[in-house]
């Protein structure tokens, strides 16, 4: 029960309590959870369909708890309605251009790596700035590293994100939409915001089998990739996950699949071992 203004008491349910304990929790354990390194980077390839090799990855954090590892969906949303996700993003920026760094301290070739930042960010003063000086302390060409950053359902938005965008092409940093599609008005934001590249959320991809709706699935995604495609930006479509889709994105020209029938996220040594290999057909 908490104790509201009036004198009035609320009960909220036990299942609600346990979710703002549980949020509590989290929030709680973030900062020395960051200052333990309990949060760790995996990296999950992207891949060229027309030569089936690496071209990029995604930097997707876990985080190593009490011997568990958990997912983001158990973590990001508190701590992006709490704002502490912001500092995680910098935190695994800062993890993927190390690793870079690294790699190219061996001698060793490694691709584009995009990392995401929340919305949250939107609202922080010398983002583009603050982004720079993060990959700057590692010394490596800002090419290695794009921002994923989530379609906006608000307006005014835009214009701060077309700034930041712009502020980061001249930089020399791409932006890719996260989940494009799933948004409110992401024609509006595709018109407002010159964006380079475009991931096509998996909800849109059509699956093998015939199924009620499919012809509206296939011309919706064609369409996209086909309207993405004359503005001149590339597509990714994620969260691929069998041959059948594959031979249909190919068929209908987008460049960039990622997905399970590739690769799942992997810890930094396994991608590594990812990164010798390449890949066949
Ligand atoms: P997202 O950015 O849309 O990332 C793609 C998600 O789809 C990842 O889930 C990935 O593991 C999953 N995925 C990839 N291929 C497939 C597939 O073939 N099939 C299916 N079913 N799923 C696939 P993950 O790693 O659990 O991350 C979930 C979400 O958490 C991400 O969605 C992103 O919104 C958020 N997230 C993850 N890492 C970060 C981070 O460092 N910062 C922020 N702000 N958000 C993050
Ligand atoms: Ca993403
Ligand atoms: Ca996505
Ligand atoms: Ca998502």
């Amino acid at each position: 029960a908490r104790q509201k203004g009036s004198g009035t008491v609320a009960f909220y349910s036990t299942e609600i309590q346990n979710k703002i304990m549980e949020a509590q929790g989290i929030i709680a354990s973030f900062l020395p959870a960051l200052e333990a390194h309990e949060f760790v980077v995996y990296y999950q390839p992207k891949v060229d369909v027309n030569t089936n090799k690496i071209c990029g990855a995604e930097a997707l954090v876990r985080w190593m708890h009490e011997g568990r590892l958990i997912p983001p969906v158990q973590f990001i949303p508190q701590l992006e309605r709490e704002g502490s996700v912001c500092r995680l993003d910098y935190y695994v920026l800062e993890e993927t251009c190390r690793f870079i760094r690294k790699r190219l301290d061996e001698g060793k070739k490694v691709p584009c790596i995009s990392v995401n930042f929340s919305r949250r960010h939107l609202e922080e003063d010398y983002l583009v700035k603050k982004i720079v000086n993060v990959i700057g302390k590692y010394g490596i060409d800002h090419g290695y590293i794009e921002i994923e950053l989530t379609e906006s359902e608000d307006f005014q938005n835009y214009e701060i994100m077309s700034e930041i965008v712009d502020g980061l092409r001249s930089e020399g940093i791409a932006t890719s939409i996260d989940d494009f599609g799933t948004g409110y008005s992401s024609l509006n934001m595709i018109k407002k915001v010159d964006l380079n590249v475009i991931k096509i959320d998996k909800s849109f991809i059509p699956m093998e089998t015939e199924y009620p709706g499919k012809e509206t699935d296939m011309v919706m995604f064609v369409s996209i990739v086909d309207l993405v495609r004359k503005l001149g930006k590339k597509t990714i479509a994620e969260g691929v996950e069998t041959k059948e889709q594959l031979r249909y994105l190919r068929q209908v020209g987008c460049d960039i699949v990622q997905g399970y029938v590739f690769d799942k996220p992997m810890p930094e040594s396994e991608f590594e071992v990812r990164l010798e290999q390449g890949y066949k057909d």
